[in-house]
């Protein structure tokens, strides 16, 4: 039903047919907002009649009427779209109240304080949702009253000071906007239907629903509902509660409430609610009942229900339930403990956990041991630890995150025209607001540590600062922020890697257990070798040779070797590096003990190794001019005239990869030296070690076939030697369009395909990245003219069929052939589920993404079955 009734909607009605305590209400479908917007906005044929007709039902339910100046109906006007869009749409509580209507309001419950109340909330939102007036005009004015009348809080307020500030609100109506605020609950209505349907476009929900891939043309639905009122007195109340910790996953009913409060107090964050726990000494009755209740709700969802209620004088009323969202951690837990209760199976729990979110856990907290100053501390309201300076203002936040800069928005509390200043920043710190206010849900949905209601910070937006106690910070101050405890801490922080859980663990058993794609990870190291072994890599789909040889002690070693004119020259510099190589791969075998590890020869153009052009010439430059040390002078020169040969105008397609080899062979002879003795050294000590060769850049057979050749010779070599046998291969990359063109000439001398697709990407697209990413490409993403970054999100179309080319035509020459993608896609969910799809043996990605590429090729699988059934 969500299509049509949105997801609020649907609630609803599922709620009602179970036989919930549920205010009256109807709804009005998806499909009339989208004709609403299509034609002109006019409101589509007959549906004013049906409205009216719905509200007689609900007239009837209630024994109310709408209008009536005896006994009205009040109604909400709730947006609801397909997917939950917090904060993005408002609510109008209290509709169809008048000068009149309000008398009757005040007959029936003989509370007259409660009628204004109800009366000057309605007029603020109407005024704000329906005719665009902002809130803060609201709220300048109802500080007034409050001062003028002498009391702290909104509830200290009497009817006749409530009644004087619905005409004063008016009057400021009046005066600013020139509009007669709407006295008939038919116009009112008809007005709040259009605002919500208008709502769908605006700027704040077009760019949530950017940021979370939503679809523009779904529309928002309307609810009509009874209103039911928690601002009555003590035994009223309102409330939100999760079936289970939306944070942690504890499996406990958790929630806030506040007692004598209407609609939004509790997630507006305008007084910090109590604990729901609370509420079973305060309302014991009601506790129980709603106790029941989220039990139910969970069972029959199948999931963790997000529940909104309201108590009117003792009686319960649900307002709203809906599938939670949660933190990653919490995900995890949820899913793996719904699934041993017997609530999902496996395979639903795997589907579960959004695999991109799994990042925040593998990601780093506080060092318990760092010695920290904490200089406040408010609720745990998003896990994790973030670092950044100060900023009081989202468009300041969105700006400096964008130049790179990492910034902790700090608000009093936040709202929905912070969201761009929120998705830029690390952190984000409010001083009020509870567990589920604005801050607190954007900042878990987005997977961001938050410290909210942190009271004791006195936040001055103007001057850009907050003190605490006697400390004052501002703007520009670095802190860090611990979401998982709700301290905030003065400086940056040390942080250690994350510790696993037992959830965390037993959902990657189950993933592994059903994924058919491999992961191997991209490992230069043993250590980052070890760590994937932990995140469970099965092997180095991509070793990195170059970044060995930028060690200090080596650096200088291959400059020489680059230097050198003559090859014999280069050769005992060579000799020079290949202990130092044997012993990398001996540590990176070790590590990878009984796994295959790829190794790719050496792949970047060689004036990476040399000084920078500019750099050295401005040396130059300047001990000419001083004459301070001629032998100096020399030596740089004569490197100069080196950085000046090695100089290309474009290196990216330059003296590079396999052409390296081929024009220094002696180059490639070193490394498959280093390679092959480290491996018959552990074969020797009977250790299991499959080495692949990589060559990187091949776009002509004959590359590979030269190169092989010679490579061959050395291998078989050091094998004779060392008297001991290796089951190695020889493979390439294919990163050059021609090469997947003619990938099935090249099957014949490589045992073994992967897919360099930084390099496929860049040639297909023919964007350099480096230059892209940083000039055309964020202006192509804005623009639309590209939906996703090619470089994060393979292009399945282009970059995608190139590969399913050299897929087949690979597999054809060479059925055992493997198949394999290194590059950062291989720890894209979406590219890792098009790996799939293309049948490859394995994905190859950074250790930290492992564990997000197992669980993605896990649901690769499940959505292929599921597919398959339907
Ligand atoms: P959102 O989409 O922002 O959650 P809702 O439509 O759920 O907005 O409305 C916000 C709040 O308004 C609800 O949590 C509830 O407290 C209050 N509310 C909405 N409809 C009613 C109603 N019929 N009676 C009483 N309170 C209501
Ligand atoms: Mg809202
Ligand atoms: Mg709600």
């Amino acid at each position: 039903m969500r299509d049509l009734l949105g997801g609020k909607g649907a609630g609803l009605a599922e709620m009602t047919r179970a036989g919930l305590p549920v205010p009256p209400g109807f709804t009005i479908a998806t499909t009339a907002c989208n004709l609403y917007l299509a034609n002109d906005e006019a409101l589509p044929a007959g549906l004013e009649d049906q409205i009216i007709s719905q509200l007689q039902e609900v007239e009837r339910l209630t024994d109310k009427r709408f209008g009536d100046p005896q006994n009205p109906l009040l109604v909400s006007v709730r947006s609801g779209a397909k997917f939950s869009m917090p904060g993005m749409m408002d609510t109008i509580l209290n509709l169809g109240l008048n000068d009149r209507t309000v008398e009757g309001i005040i007959s029936q419950t003989g509370n007259e304080r409660f009628a204004y109340d109800a009366y000057r909330r309605f007029v603020a939102m109407f005024s704000n949702v329906v005719l665009g007036y902002k809130l803060h005009h609201f709220e300048a004015v109802l500080e007034q009253f409050k001062h003028r009348a002498g009391v702290k809080e909104d509830t200290d307020l009497n009817a006749a000071t409530l009644k004087d500030l619905v005409k004063a609100y008016k009057a400021m109506i009046l005066k600013e906007l020139g509009i007669d605020f709407p006295e008939d609950p038919f116009v009112q209505l008809k007005m709040a239907v259009e605002a919500v349907f208008r709502s769908w476009k605006n700027p704040r929900a077009i760019t949530y629903r950017n940021h979370n891939k939503i679809p523009h043309d779904l529309g928002t639905a309307v609810n009509v509902q009874a209103m039911v009122f928690g601002n009555m007195g003590n035994d009223s109340g309102t409330g939100v509660a999760f079936t289970r910790n939306p944070s942690t996953g504890e499996k406990a009913l958790y929630g806030e409430y506040l007692l004598n409060a209407q609609g939004e107090d509790v997630v507006a964050g305008i007084r910090t609610p109590n604990p729901l726990s609370t509420l079973a000494n305060e309302l014991p009755e009601v506790f129980q009942q709603f106790v029941t209740i989220a039990e139910r709700l969970e069972r029959h969802y199948r999931d963790v229900q997000d529940m909104e209620f309201t108590i009117e004088r003792g009686k319960l009323y649900m307002l709203q339930t809906r599938n939670g969202k949660r933190t990653a951690q919490a995900a995890v837990k949820i899913a793996v403990d719904l699934a041993n209760e017997g609530i999902i199976s496996r395979e639903e729990a795997v589907m579960r956990v959004d695999p991109a979110s799994l990042d925040q856990l593998l990601h780093p907290r506080i060092d318990p041991n760092a010695k920290i100053d904490v200089i406040a501390r408010g609720l745990p309201a998003s896990p994790g630890a973030a670092t950044g300076t100060l900023v009081f203002d989202a468009d300041e936040a969105e700006r400096l995150g964008r130049e790179g800069m990492k910034v902790i928005l700090t608000r009093v509390e936040t709202c929905p025209d912070d969201i761009h200043g929120m998705i830029m920043a690390q952190g984000v710190l409010t001083s009020r607001g509870g567990m589920t206010s604005h801050a607190a849900v954007v900042a878990r949905g987005m997977g961001k540590p938050c410290v909210a209601g942190c009271e004791s910070l006195r936040v001055d937006l103007e001057r850009r600062t907050f003190t605490v106690g006697d400390r004052t910070f501002g703007e520009g101050d670095t802190v860090t922020l611990n979401g998982s405890t709700g301290e905030v801490i003065a400086g940056a922080v040390p942080t250690l890697a994350p510790e696993l859980t037992d959830e965390f663990r037993q959902v990657m058993v189950w993933a592994d257990a059903i994924r058919k794609l491999g992961v191997r990870t991209n490992a230069d190291t043993p250590e980052d070798a070890a760590r994937a072994r932990e995140f469970g890599a099965q092997g180095i789909g991509l070793c990195r040779t170059e970044h060995m040889f930028m060690q200090p002690e080596r650096l200088p070693v291959i400059q020489k070797m680059i230097m050198a004119e003559a090859e014999h020259e280069r050769r005992e510099h060579l000799a020079k590096l290949l202990p130092f190589q044997r012993e990398d791969f001996e540590g990176i075998f070790r590590a990878m003990e009984g796994l295959p590890v790829t190794v790719r020869l050496l792949d970047p153009p060689l004036h990476e190794f040399l000084p920078n052009l500019v750099d050295l010439s401005c040396e130059v430059a300047v001990l000419k001019a001083t004459g301070s040390d001629p032998k100096l002078l020399r030596e740089k020169e004569t490197l100069l005239r080196k950085v000046h040969s090695l100089h290309e105008s474009n290196p990216m397609m330059g003296l590079r990869g396999c052409r390296l080899g081929l024009t220094f062979p002696e180059i490639n002879e070193m490394q498959v030296r280093a390679i092959m003795e480290a491996a018959c050294q552990l074969a020797g000590e009977g250790k299991k070690v499959y080495p692949e060769i990589m060559i990187p850049l091949i776009g002509h057979v004959n590359e590979l076939s030269t190169v092989k050749a010679q490579l061959e010779s050395v291998a078989q070599q050091v094998m004779e030697q060392a008297g001991v046998q290796v089951a190695y291969r020889f493979g390439t990359m294919i990163e050059i369009p021609r090469a997947a063109l003619t990938a099935g000439a090249i099957a014949e001398h490589a045992e073994f395909f992967s897919f360099g697709t930084n390099d496929l990407t860049q040639m297909t697209f023919g964007y350099s990245r480096d230059d892209a990413e940083g000039r055309f490409l964020s202006h192509y993403l804005d623009s639309k003219i590209l939906k996703d970054n090619p470089f994060e999100t393979l292009d399945q179309e282009g970059v995608g069929q190139l590969m399913q080319l050299a897929v087949k035509q690979g597999r054809k020459a060479r059925p055992e052939l493997k198949l394999g993608i290194c590059g950062e896609h291989g720890g894209d969910p979406a590219s890792v589920v098009f790996a799939h799809h293309l049948g490859l043996d394995y994905v190859s990605c950074s250790p930290f993404r492992v564990p997000i590429a197992r669980l993605a090729a896990a649901q690769a699988t499940v959505g292929t079955t599921q597919m398959r059934d339907k």
